[in-house]
């Protein structure tokens, strides 16, 4: 395939973070999708639909425009059946360039809860600020991709969400930025579990992280 040498190297970027975010555990099987922005371009650059992300190569990716039309590049693959929300986020939020929808185990059984994701450490309180949940709706429709939009638009400032039974979408500037923030919610997901089974209530190991002591009254 041709392509522009602008689309060349995102298109290997999306590739490469799609990859990362398989062997890292953060989704299994065929799930998840990850999507990049064309700088200057009403366009996005999306993980095809039916295929793992541990296989995304730079001429499986696919293109649509901002209102999720199919940009047929004649690769035979069609766009991530979440492309839906994945353009919604892009439209209303011009500052996001990259969203990366997986399904990490520790995050996702937190979603349970439909609340927001308890973050018990003080990187996490700085970094994500708040990871509000939104309520589960059947994968690929209309229902989702309303309540992922809704999620972000009801939470401003909130970069990143769980999704009831279902997952986390994590947005950022950059891929690397949006893989990154996944890849914090699922390692604090994990910490607040593991404390948890230490017998430390959510609710303290939040306080604690929200609040750490001062400098100057440590012993
Ligand atoms: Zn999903």
């Amino acid at each position: 395939m041709d392509y522009s040498n602008q689309e060349l190297a995102l298109r290997e970027e999306l590739a490469s973070i799609a990859i990362q975010t398989y062997r890292r555990g953060l989704v299994a099987g065929a799930g998840g999708n990850v999507s990049a922005r064309v700088p200057g371009r009403d366009e996005i650059l999306i993980t095809p639909t039916g295929v793992s992300l541990g296989m995304t190569t730079i001429d499986n990716i696919v293109k649509t425009d901002l209102h999720a039309n199919h940009i047929d590049t004649g690769n035979g693959h069609r766009p991530s059946k979440e492309t839906g929300f994945h353009c919604g986020i892009y439209r209303m939020h011009p500052e996001v360039n990259a969203i990366a929808h997986v399904h990490p185990p520790h995050a996702t059984a937190f979603s349970l809860k439909f609340a927001d994701l308890p973050l018990v450490t003080v990187g996490a309180t700085a970094i994500l600020k708040r990871v509000p949940c939104v309520d589960v709706a059947l994968s690929g429709s209309d229902e989702l991709r309303d309540l992922v939009e809704q999620g972000f638009a009801r939470n401003p400032g909130c970069r990143c969400i769980l999704m009831r039974a279902h997952g986390i979408v994590a947005t950022g500037p950059t891929l690397v930025a949006a893989y990154n923030a996944a890849d914090l919610i699922e390692d604090t997901a994990k910490i607040a579990y593991l404390s948890a089974m230490l017998g430390i209530p959510l609710e303290e190991s939040v306080k604690v992280a929200f609040s750490p002591i001062p400098q100057s009254m440590r012993v």
